[in-house]
């Protein structure tokens, strides 16, 4: 908090870059890895505690099943990890076993999940790039997965963290944006988001005045809309793109 403190005489001018938020999720790492291994680590908790609940579903039966549990439950919509919690309690009263079992079940087996989900591999270069930036800059996480960055070998960097279950919607509505110009006491044009996804981070971000960077790791053609101030596609550009956008200024 004494960064912000320091920053803030940046907030006279309301000129300065002087913060970069972050989306986790492929941006930061591939997610997949460890959410593959995460869902291992459910189905095999489940397996184990609760035989006859997860497999008795075939991969489409239990697609199905977690659809119309998402379907049944809007309000949980940006509480993925409830949303989850929710999915394996109605799986095991399904597989016939009581409403105790079935929550304490759904605990245990969300806990195997998260413990593997939180097992992320930063990208090559990211720390390196992180502590740089942290240097000169205010730095803060917007996801709107479970990931937790504090929980990451970048701690250290981040100075604030906002998810979606914290706030109650996902990106791109503006609540999580808000929170960091409130967090930061900083104007929308002081703060570069960077992020992968184009609708969640880049057009959510360009709503509310941000500058953006689009990680573009696997090289897509932009989709339509509004582009980004500057596209990478690896976090060893960033430095480079967050000087552009604020010598552009
Ligand atoms: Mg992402």
């Amino acid at each position: 908090m004494q960064h912000i403190r320091a920053l803030s005489a940046a907030k006279e001018t309301r000129l300065t870059i002087s913060v970069i938020t972050f989306d986790l999720d492929n941006t930061l790492w591939d997610v997949e890895p460890p959410l593959i291994k995460a869902e291992y680590a459910q189905q095999q908790w489940l397996l184990q505690h609760r035989p006859g609940a997860v497999d008795a579903f075939d991969h489409e039966a239990l697609l199905a099943f977690k659809t119309s549990v998402w379907r049944r439950h809007p309000a949980l919509a940006h509480h993925v990890s409830d949303m989850r919690t929710q999915m394996l309690y109605e799986l095991q009263i399904a597989g016939g076993y009581s409403e105790e079992e079935s929550r304490s079940g759904a605990k245990e087996a969300f806990e195997a999940f998260l413990v593997e989900r939180h097992k992320v591999v930063l990208y090559e270069d990211a720390l390196d790039v992180l502590k740089r930036l942290a240097q000169r800059y205010i730095l803060g996480a917007l996801t709107n997965g479970n990931a937790d960055i504090y929980k990451t070998d970048a701690a250290e960097y981040f100075e604030f963290a906002f998810s979606a279950e914290s706030i109650g919607t996902s990106k791109p509505h503006p609540a999580m944006f808000k929170a960091a110009l409130q967090k930061t006491g900083m104007t929308a044009k002081q703060i570069i988001h960077v992020g992968d996804d184009p609708d969640h981070d880049v057009q959510g971000a360009r709503d509310i005045g941000m500058h953006t960077v689009w990680v573009n790791a696997q090289r897509k053609p932009w989709p339509s809309g509004n582009k980004p101030d500057r596209e990478i596609v690896n976090l060893r550009q960033l430095p480079e793109a967050i000087n552009h956008i604020a010598d552009a200024r």
